[in-house]
C-alpha cells in the first residue's frame, strides 16, 4: 500500500492506538497519533487550491471549520499549509505563501472603495457604483484621446497602447480568453500581460 504522510496519519487515526499499529507498521506510531489528536486541523474540511501570489504555483491545503453543508453558516479558515502531495512544492511554502490565511481572514482587509484624489493627502470612502462609473469614464476618455486608427501605411489597426491590462497568476484560460476578447478585440488594447500557468 502506498502511503502519503497525510494518509499515513489518517490511517493511524482510523485504526486507533495500540499494539496493532506497532505490528502493522513495524514501529510505534503512538507518539505521532498523540500529536495529530491535538492539532487544530483535526476536524476541518480540506480544500486543495493554489497560492495566488506568484507563478511558481505552489499547491496549498485550506483547512475550514465545518463540513461544507449548505445550511452551515459561520465557517472560517483556520489554517493554510503547503500540500505535501504536490510535486511542485512538496509541502513547503515561501514566507509570503505561508501568510495566506491572513489574506482570507483579516479584520484589516478593505471591503469598501477608498479614493484619494490627485494632490490630496487623504482617502475618501466612495460607493462601488461611483468607482465603476469612474473606471468606465477614464477608459473611454483615454481611448478617445489615444486610439491609433491607422498605421504609417494607412492600414486600419485600431490599436490602443495608452492602457495596459495586467492579469494575475490565478487567471484561468477562460478568464484570459475573455480578457483578450474584451480588451484587445473590443477596445484595441495592445499591452496585455498575465502570469498564469499552463
Ligand atoms: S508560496 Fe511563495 S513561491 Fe509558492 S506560489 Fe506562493 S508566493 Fe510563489
Amino acid at each position: 500500500m502506498e502511503l502519503t504522510r497525510r494518509s499515513f496519519l489518517k490511517l493511524g487515526l482510523q485504526l486507533g492506538a495500540g499494539g496493532a499499529l506497532v505490528k502493522a507498521f513495524g514501529f510505534d506510531v503512538r507518539p505521532a497519533l498523540a500529536q495529530t489528536r491535538t492539532l487544530k486541523i483535526d476536524r476541518t474540511t480540506e480544500t486543495r487550491s493554489i497560492c495566488p501570489y506568484c507563478s511558481v504555483s505552489c499547491s496549498v491545503i485550506i483547512h475550514t471549520l465545518g463540513d461544507k453543508a449548505h445550511n452551515v453558516t459561520g465557517t472560517t479558515v483556520v489554517h493554510v499549509e503547503g500540500d505535501p502531495d504536490s510535486p511542485i512544492n512538496r509541502g513547503t511554502l515561501c514566507p509570503k505563501g505561508i501568510t495566506l490565511k491572513q489574506n482570507i481572514v483579516n479584520d484589516l482587509r478593505l471591503t469598501k472603495v477608498l479614493y484619494r484624489a490627485p494632490g490630496s493627502d487623504r482617502w475618501e470612502e466612495k460607493s462601488w457604483d461611483w468607482a465603476i462609473e469612474q473606471i468606465a469614464r477614464r477608459i473611454k476618455d483615454t481611448r478617445d484621446r489615444h486610439l491609433i486608427e491607422q498605421d504609417h501605411k494607412g492600414r486600419i489597426v485600431h490599436a490602443l497602447t495608452a492602457i495596459g491590462v495586467i492579469g494575475g497568476c490565478t487567471d484561468t484560460n477562460e478568464n484570459n480568453y475573455l480578457i483578450t476578447k474584451a480588451f484587445r478585440a473590443g477596445l484595441g488594447i495592445i499591452p496585455l500581460e498575465q502570469q498564469s500557468r499552463i
